[in-house]
This record gives C-alpha cells, sequence and structure tokens, in this order.
C-alpha cells in the first residue's frame, strides 16, 4: 500500500483525531436518458454583489424580475451544480467545482459526491465547460495535487489558449485578474493532461460540444444524447433562472463579452424551446436540471428536480 497525504487524512479522520464535522445534506437532482445516469451535483453556492451580474441592465425593469423572483438586488447566492454523468463505462463530470481557494461557500463537490458513494478515483473524464473560478479551481487539491487522479481532462481549444496566453493577465480587466492568474496555474500544472476539442466534436460516446461564447471567449456547453432523447449541459451560457431568461438580450456583468452572451443566449433558449429538450445550469436553482418555457417576449424556467 502506499501512503499518501489523502489517505493519512482519511484515516486521521477516521480515528476520530480530527473533529466530525456537521453532516449536511446535498442536494442532488437525477435524471437518465438511455443508458446514461445522469447526477447534479451541489458544490455549495456563490455570494456576489448584486452589481456583478445586474450592473449593467435597465434598473426598474430589473427590479421588477428580482422582485417576482422574491430576490434581493443588493447579494446574490446563485447555487453551483456539477454534472455527473455515468454509463456503465465512463464516469463523466463537467467541471469540478471551486476547490479549497475561491469561496468559502463552494468547493463542497468532495462532500457530495461521498454522499452519493463515489470516490474522486472513479472519474475518467472531466470535460470544462469554460476556465472560471467556480469551475475549475476544484482541479487541484490544498497540495497542489490533482484531485480526479485518474482523470482524463477535456478542454476547448479556445478556452484553453485564452487563460494560458500569457496577455490575458493584462487584458483581462482588474476585476478578474485573479480569475486569469488562477486558471493559468492550474492549467499549467495539468497541461499534459488535457486533450483540447473544439466545437462540434464528440468529445465522448454521446456527448457533442457546443461552443457557446461571450460569458467566456471559448465557454462550451454540452449536448447528451441517448436514443431519441437529450440534454443540454448549458454551463453558464444561461447564469440564472432570472433574467437570463426573461431577457436574455440584456447585457449582464459576469460576461466576459456581454453582446455575444446575450447573442449566445437567444439562440440557445431558441434552440432548447424549440426542441423541448431539458438542460442542465451550473448556476441554475433546484439541482439545476429543467426546461425552458416561453414566455412573452421571452423565457422562464422550469425546474424538474
Ligand atoms: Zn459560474
Amino acid at each position: 500500500m502506499t501512503i499518501t497525504r489523502r489517505t493519512l487524512l482519511t484515516s486521521a479522520t477516521a480515528a476520530g483525531l480530527l473533529p466530525m464535522l456537521p453532516r449536511r445534506t446535498w442536494a442532488s437532482a437525477t435524471l437518465t436518458l438511455g443508458q446514461m445516469q445522469i447526477d447534479t451535483l451541489s458544490d455549495g453556492h456563490l455570494v456576489l454583489p448584486g452589481d456583478f451580474i445586474l450592473g449593467g441592465m435597465p434598473q426598474a425593469e430589473m427590479q421588477d424580475i428580482l422582485t417576482r423572483y422574491a430576490l434581493p438586488t443588493d447579494r446574490l447566492e446563485p447555487p453551483c451544480n456539477v454534472t455527473l454523468l455515468r454509463d456503465g463505462t465512463h464516469t463523466v463530470l463537467f467541471d469540478v467545482g471551486a476547490g479549497p481557494d475561491f469561496m468559502p461557500t463552494a468547493g463542497k463537490l468532495a462532500e457530495a459526491m461521498e454522499a452519493l458513494g463515489l470516490t474522486a478515483d472513479e472519474v475518467t473524464h472531466v470535460a470544462f465547460t469554460h476556465g472560471h473560478p467556480d469551475h475549475l479551481w476544484g482541479l487541484l487539491d490544498e497540495f497542489d495535487e490533482p484531485v480526479f487522479a485518474n482523470a482524463t481532462y477535456l478542454m476547448g481549444q479556445a478556452e484553453f489558449d485564452y487563460w494560458t496566453d500569457p496577455a490575458t493577465v493584462d487584458s483581462i480587466g482588474t476585476a478578474r485578474t485573479a480569475f486569469a492568474v488562477g486558471a493559468a496555474r492550474r492549467l499549467e500544472v495539468m497541461a499534459d493532461s488535457i486533450t483540447l476539442f473544439k466545437d462540434g466534436e464528440e468529445i465522448l460516446p454521446g456527448i457533442a460540444a457546443r461552443l457557446t461564447p461571450g460569458h467566456t471567449p471559448g465557454h462550451m456547453a454540452f449536448e447528451l444524447r441517448g436514443g431519441s432523447d437529450s440534454v443540454m449541459v448549458v454551463g453558464d451560457a444561461l447564469g440564472n433562472h432570472h433574467v437570463a431568461f426573461e431577457q436574455p438580450g440584456w447585457p449582464s456583468g459576469s460576461d466576459q463579452d456581454a453582446e455575444t452572451a446575450a447573442a449566445t443566449r437567444g439562440q440557445l433558449l431558441d434552440q432548447i424551446a424549440a426542441a423541448q429538450m431539458r438542460l442542465i445550469g451550473f448556476h441554475l436553482p433546484g439541482g439545476g436540471i429543467g426546461h425552458a418555457e416561453r414566455q412573452g417576449d421571452g423565457f422562464r424556467f422550469v425546474e424538474e428536480a
């Protein structure tokens, strides 16, 4: 037996050397698609100043929408849902959560996996939607070792190129400098284990990549197909269940290229609603699984947890 730091920590916990933490219940939603079982695992939630998302929107109309959803406008606490797909051969995570270094309310994926009886070593593939901290920083543990030691990592070529470009840290803007530094550091550690893919590629059986730019330059959604049914893992292309659905054309402060992101949202919602397909959103409520219905000039998110 090889003693790693992780087994030592586990043994210490098992022997009662570390205080027991109170158990928490982790939101998890499930659906099946052909031979695939899909679960969403809670990584916790973010705490954001409202302006980060809502700043550039028409304020009076935005206030009306948030009031209808019983949400404050000064502080938002979006949930974080990591999608897990198991088909008997592959165990795939879509994004890895925030890890230990981003926010105290996030980085809880390990606990959610444990509640499901899944170990990190069982994960065969990790596919990234994009390189923001709440999606990528769970890649390495507190000792800077890969959390998912047996996994193959898959990332869109444009997204990888953007975050590993030394010029990004200077061009991204001061509010996101830490995002750029954090992504570059992690991707550098893992570069040899990352397989790059392009828009439209089938990255694994039944999983097709769909370039959905704007939130970040190379953001990817994933269309999962099982039999005649399909589900779109939208990542942050649909970043919330309120304004992003009701007014997809409004600029959002959380998007790096607001105009491109708005166009992407409109196309994605049109397609998902027309095809009546299910979607899974990283920051959507109820575990993130639902569908989009037309409502007036926009849409609404209907949970299917
Ligand atoms: Zn996010």
